[in-house]
C-alpha cells in the first residue's frame, strides 16, 4: 500500500470541523512559532534533511501546520491578486513552492499519525483535517488564481516551457478543472451543493453500514451449532451473561468462520446474516445508494462528463470506463471457467463426505479448505525457518535490487528515529554517489495502523535540490526476548512490496516535488509494488536469502513448490468475486443523470447478470452494493478495478523480464530508466508502452493466477 497524506488526498476525508477543541489546546500558543522553540518551522540539519527525531515533540505539529497553512494562503493570495502579467514561473511555479513549510511538517506529521500514534496526535489529525480541506478550496476554488492559470494553460504551447513544467502546467489546471474552477458562479454554486450533499450520503453510508455490520453479529446459544470453530477464538466471544457467542460480521460477503463451522444450517445463518445486513430494516443503505449515484451523476453532467465515472477516470492510466469494461470483458471468461471447475471439484469432495446438497455460497470456503489440505497444503511452520527477517531485508530485498539496479547499504545507526524498533540504512548507487535514506518500521505495536505502507519523510526534488527520505512499515509481530524474527511467506511477499513503492521514490528524478515518484494515479501507483514483489521467487534471489536460521541451509526445492502451487489455490473464485465488486462499482458510476434508479438489488442482479459474473452459482461479489464502503463510503468510487488493473500491469512487466533474460543489470537500468525514475510527467499509458513495446496484456496475470 502505498499511503497518501490527507492534503494530497482530500477528497478521502470527510471530518466534522470542531472549533472548540482548538482553544482548549494549550499548545496553540505563539511560543510554539518560534524556530528555537520548534524544530519543525526550521529545515532539518542532519544529513538528506531527515527529519530530526531527537527534537520533534508531538506538541511542535499543529503549531507548525498551522503556520504552513498561513504562509501557503499569503502566498496563494499574492500570486492571485498580483498586477504582473501571469508567467510560468509567477504562477505556476510560485503555486508550487507555496506549500514547503506545510508538505514538510504535515509528511512528518502523517507518518507518526499512522505508526506511532497517540491522543495528542489523534486530536491534531482531527482538528486539522477539516482546515485541509479548507486549505484545498482556498486554492482551486480561487477564481482570480484560476484565471492566472487558464491563460497560460490557453497559450501553453508558446510558452517554451521544457516537457516536465508543461505537464505541472497541466496537472494543475486539471485539478483546477476537475474542482469545478471552470464553471459559471451559477454552477459552482451548484457543484458546491452537490458536493456537500455527496459528502453527507457519504458520511451517513458509512455510518449506517457501522451500525448494519454491528446489528448484524450474529448469536449462538447452542456450542454444537459452533462445532468446528477454534476454542480460544469463542472464548473471546462469550457473551456477557455467558449465554451464547456473538460473531461479528467482517466487511466482505465470506465470513472467516465459515471455513471452520461444521454446522451446515450455522453456515447458511452467519452467510444470511453478511449478505443482508444492509438491505432491511433499521440499517438500509439502498435509499442513501439511489441518492448518492444519482447526485454523482449530476455532478459530472454539471462538469461535462456523461457519467461520473468518466469524470473521475481522467487522469488514470484506464482513462475511460470502456477501458476498464474491456479489461473485464477479457478476464470474465477465464475466471468464471475455473471458477466453475473449482465448484464442480468442491461438489465432489461435498459428494465424498456422504452429503448430497448442491453447492452454496456458505459451503464454498469448508469444502475449498478440504481440497486445498489435500492438494495444496503449505505448513507456515515448515517455511517460516527459512525467511529471517534480516536475511530477508539484506540478502533478498536489498540482493535483489543490487541485482538489478546496483544499489548497495549501509546502516546508520547515527540519525534519531520515533521508535526504538526503527532502523535506518543509507542507499547507494552503483558509483558509490548517495541515493537516500531508507528506514524500516517493521514491527507491530498498539501505537501503528493495521497493514503495511510507505511513503516519504523528505520528496524527492531538484527544485529544493533534495535526495529522498523514505520509509516502509509493516506490522510482523514481535517475537518475545531475543527470539529470531522468523516470516511468513506473505511477510516476505509484503517486504518486497513496500519496498518496490521505495524504489519508486528513490529512483524519481523530478525537478518537482508533486509530479516525482509515486505521485502517480492510483491505477499505477501498486505497480512497481506488485512487481517487485515478483523477485521474492526468483530462483537467484531465494538461494540467496532463504536460509535455516540455525543452520544455514538452502530452502529445499520441496517447499519452494509448494508455495509456488498454493498460489493458484482457489483464484477462479478468487479473481471472479473480485471482478463481480468491480464490475458493480463501474455500473453503477456510469448511469447517467437522467436515469433512475427504483430497486438497488434489482440494478445489482441485473448489473452481474449482463457481464456473465453469475455464471456460477455459488461465487457472490466480494461486497454486495449495499454493504460496498470503498465506493459509497470511501474514496474509491469508480475506482476499486485499480487493483486488479495494476496486478495486470506487474505480470505483464514481470513477463516482459522473463522473456529478456531475467534479474539483469541492463534490464534494471532500463526498467529505472524508462518508467521508476519518471514519476507523474509521462502520459502513463504511453510511459508503459514506450518500455514495454506494447500495451499491457492480460495472459500473463491469467498464467500467474492459474486461470490459463
Ligand atoms: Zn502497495
Amino acid at each position: 500500500m502505498k499511503k497518501v497524506i490527507p492534503f494530497l488526498a482530500l477528497a478521502l476525508i470527510v471530518v466534522a470541523c470542531n472549533n472548540s477543541k482548538e482553544k482548549e489546546n494549550p499548545n496553540n500558543s505563539n511560543e510554539e512559532m518560534n524556530s528555537t522553540e520548534n524544530p519543525l518551522l526550521s529545515e532539518s540539519t542532519l544529513p538528506y534533511g531527515a527529519p530530526d527525531f531527537s527534537k520533534i515533540k508531538d506538541e511542535n505539529f499543529q503549531p507548525a501546520m498551522i503556520e504552513g497553512i498561513a504562509q501557503q494562503k499569503k502566498a496563494v493570495e499574492a500570486i492571485a491578486n498580483s498586477e504582473e502579467e501571469p508567467t510560468f514561473n509567477n504562477t505556476v511555479l510560485a503555486l508550487e513552492k507555496s506549500g514547503e513549510l506545510l508538505n514538510r511538517s504535515s509528511q512528518i506529521f502523517y507518518s507518526l499519525a499512522g505508526s506511532n500514534t497517540n491522543e495528542t496526535l489523534q486530536a491534531v489529525e482531527e482538528e486539522m483535517a477539516p482546515k485541509f480541506a479548507a486549505q484545498r478550496d482556498m486554492i482551486y476554488l480561487n477564481e482570480k488564481l484560476f484565471q492566472r492559470f487558464k491563460t497560460l494553460y490557453e497559450k501553453k504551447e508558446t510558452l517554451n516551457l521544457d516537457a516536465e513544467s508543461l505537464k505541472l502546467l497541466e496537472e494543475y489546471y486539471e485539478d483546477f478543472e476537475i474542482a469545478g474552477a471552470n464553471l459559471s458562479a451559477d454552477d459552482k454554486e451548484k457543484l458546491k451543493e452537490y458536493n456537500s450533499k455527496i459528502a453527507t450520503l457519504t458520511t451517513k453510508f458509512g455510518k449506517t453500514l457501522l451500525d448494519a455490520n454491528n446489528t448484524g453479529a450474529v448469536t449462538f446459544t447452542n456450542k454444537e451449532d459452533l462445532a468446528g470453530v477454534d476454542e480460544d477464538f469463542l472464548k473471546s466471544k462469550e457473551s456477557k451473561d455467558g449465554k451464547g457467542w456473538t460473531i461479528p460480521l467482517q466487511n466482505t460477503t465470506q465470513q472467516p468462520l465459515l471455513q471452520s463451522m461444521d454446522n451446515r444450517a450455522s453456515r447458511e445463518k452467519l452467510f444470511k446474516a453478511a449478505w443482508h445486513r444492509a438491505d432491511q430494516g433499521a440499517n438500509d443503505t439502498r435509499e442513501i445508494i439511489k441518492e448518492l449515484v444519482e447526485v454523482r451523476a449530476q455532478k459530472a453532467q454539471l462538469l461535462g462528463f456523461k457519467n461520473y465515472a468518466e469524470w473521475s477516470l481522467q487522469k488514470t492510466m484506464a482513462k475511460t470506463p470502456e477501458n476498464v469494461n474491456k479489461f473485464f470483458s477479457g478476464l470474465i471468461p477465464a475466471a468464471t471457467a475455473k471458477a466453475q471447475a473449482e465448484s464442480d471439484e468442491i461438489q465432489k469432495m461435498i459428494k465424498s463426505k456422504g452429503e448430497n446438497f448442491t453447492l452454496e455460497p456458505w459451503d464454498w470456503n469448508y469444502y475449498a479448505e478440504m481440497v486445498r489440505k489435500e492438494k495444496y497444503d503449505l505448513d507456515e511452520n515448515q517455511i517460516k525457518p527459512y525467511f529471517e527477517l534480516n536475511n530477508v531485508l539484506e540478502k533478498g530485498v536489498f540482493y535483489a535490487a543490487n541485482k538489478l539496479y546496483g544499489i548497495t547499504y549501509k546502516e546508520r545507526t547515527d540519525i534519531p528515529v520515533y521508535q526504538e524498533d526503527v532502523k535506518v540504512y543509507e542507499l547507494f548507487e552503483e558509483n558509490g554517489d548517495a541515493l537516500g535514506l531508507f528506514y524500516t518500521d517493521y514491527f507491530a505495536r498498539p501505537s501503528k495502523s493495521g497493514g503495511a505502507w510507505m511513503d516519504n519523510f523528505v520528496t524527492q526534488s531538484k527544485l529544493y535540490n533534495k535526495k529522498p527520505v523514505i520509509y516502509n512499515v509493516l506490522n510482523i509481530p514481535k517475537p518475545a526476548g531475543n527470539e529470531p524474527v522468523l516470516l511468513t511467506y506473505d511477510e516476505v511477499s509484503t517486504m518486497f512490496h513496500e519496498f518496490g513503492h521505495a524504489l519508486h521514490g528513490f529512483f524519481a528524478n523530478q525537478q518537482y516535488p508533486s509530479l516525482s515518484g509515486t505521485a502517480v494515479s492510483r491505477d499505477f501507483v501498486e505497480f512497481p509494488s506488485q512487481f517487485n514483489e515478483n523477485w521474492a521467487l526468483y530462483p537467484d534471489v531465494l538461494k540467496n536469502y532463504a536460509l535455516h536460521y540455525k543452520t544455514g541451509e538452502q530452502i529445499p526445492q520441496a517447499l519452494i513448490d509448494k508455495i509456488k502451487n498454493s498460489a493458484t489455490f482457489n483464484q477462479g473464485y478468487s479473481l471472479t468475486e473480485n471482478l463481480a465488486a468491480s464490475n458493480l462499482d463501474i455500473q453503477w458510476h456510469t448511469i447517467s443523470a437522467d436515469k433512475k434508479i427504483e430497486d438497488v438489488n434489482a440494478f445489482e442482479k441485473d448489473a452481474l447478470n449482463r457481464t456473465k459474473l453469475d455464471a456460477v452459482h455459488a461465487v457472490p461479489p466480494r461486497y454486495r452494493s449495499t454493504y460496498f464502503s470503498h465506493i459509497f463510503a470511501g474514496g474509491y468510487g469508480a475506482g476499486y478495478y485499480s487493483y486488479l488493473w495494476t496486478e495486470m500491469l506487474h505480470h505483464d512487466a514481470y513477463n516482459w523480464f522473463e522473456t529478456h533474460g531475467g534479474l539483469t543489470r541492463e534490464n534494471g537500468q532500463r526498467f529505472r530508466d524508462m518508467i521508476l525514475s519518471r514519476g507523474n510527467t509521462l502520459e502513463l499509458e504511453k510511459m508503459y508502452k514506450d518500455w514495454r513495446g506494447s500495451d499491457p496484456k492480460i495472459e500473463p496475470m491469467l498464467k500467474a493466477r492459474g486461470l490459463k
